[in-house]
């Protein structure tokens, strides 16, 4: 068998925001076993605070060493994103020693950027750890993800992380993807040249049916769909589910394969480092 996690589906997709250190290798083996050519990891909170820059560059090396080793196992490639997640940028020492190590990983082969940065509660400091962070990725020409917060606070935090972007003139908008859009941002984002990513959570963010909807509306051409799997409530399978809503609704195979393959395998490419054992080219 060819070294990749593709079996013999027609359908093909790559997972580009799954929280895979929180998961059981079972959940490889049935992603890779629905079609699955690649996941991509962006750093995220642990659901606790850690203590110091040491548990962050234990996590970074678990991201870039541990993760990947254990996807190989299953076939699948594992990509990752560094950095300190929103909700833990209050402490502005702490940010500033975590920035201080990310440099040295950003080498690493599976490293696609800095993500997911962003807001949590759209307060003084987050957004002082979100323009620092934005500096470090176009100082050391990474791509970004950037995390919008949950609920009410998404719509403000999504415009103040737009204009911390617009503010520093060395982003280049189609190179970074603004992720867990939802209808009332989903065209704040496009219209500002970004991509968007839809996050599928069984009861919070977007369903299969109205992620589908998002893709009827918008221009499909710069959105990408993940599960952001993690430790909380969520599905691993949701991407491929959100396919098959696709699929019944009369849409093509070509256009599934636009959205959940051809998409994301864009984007990423960017990154040079982005590549899938054997091709496919999209
Ligand atoms: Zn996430």
């Amino acid at each position: 068998m060819e070294r990749t996690g593709r079996m013999n589906h027609a359908f093909r997709y790559i997972e580009p925001h799954g929280h895979m250190v929180s998961r059981t290798t079972d959940d490889y083996q049935a992603m890779v076993t629905a079609g699955c050519l690649a996941v991509c990891e962006p750093a995220f909170w642990a659901g606790f605070d850690r203590g110091s820059a040491a548990g962050f560059r234990d996590y970074f090396r678990q991201l870039t060493e541990y993760e990947p080793a254990r996807a190989a196992k299953y076939l699948l490639p594992h990509f990752s994103w560094l950095c300190l997640n929103p909700k833990e940028s209050e402490d502005l020492a702490l940010a500033r020693d975590v920035l201080a190590l990310i440099p040295e990983f950003l080498d690493r082969p599976n490293v696609l950027g800095i993500g997911e940065i962003g807001l949590n509660r759209n307060t003084r400091n987050e957004l002082v750890v979100l323009e620092q962070h934005i500096d470090l990725a176009v100082r050391h020409d990474q791509l970004i993800l950037v995390h919008t917060p949950h609920l009410e606070d998404k719509l403000k935090g999504t415009r103040l992380t737009l204009d911390a972007l617009r503010a520093h003139p060395g982003v280049k908008p189609e190179r970074v993807i603004i992720d867990h859009v939802e209808e009332h941002t989903v065209k704040l984002v496009l219209d500002r040249g970004f991509w968007a990513g839809i996050t599928l959570y069984p009861h919070s963010k977007a369903s299969a049916p109205r992620a589908v909807d998002m893709v009827e509306c918008g221009d499909a051409d710069r959105i990408w769909v993940n599960s952001a799997c993690d430790w909380g409530v969520s599905d691993p399978l949701a991407v491929p589910k959100a396919a098959l809503e696709m699929r019944r609704r009369g849409h093509s195979v070509d256009e599934v394969d636009r959205v959940f393959f051809r998409n994301p395998f864009r984007f990423l490419s960017q990154c040079p480092k982005f590549r899938l054992p054997g091709g496919p080219e999209a």
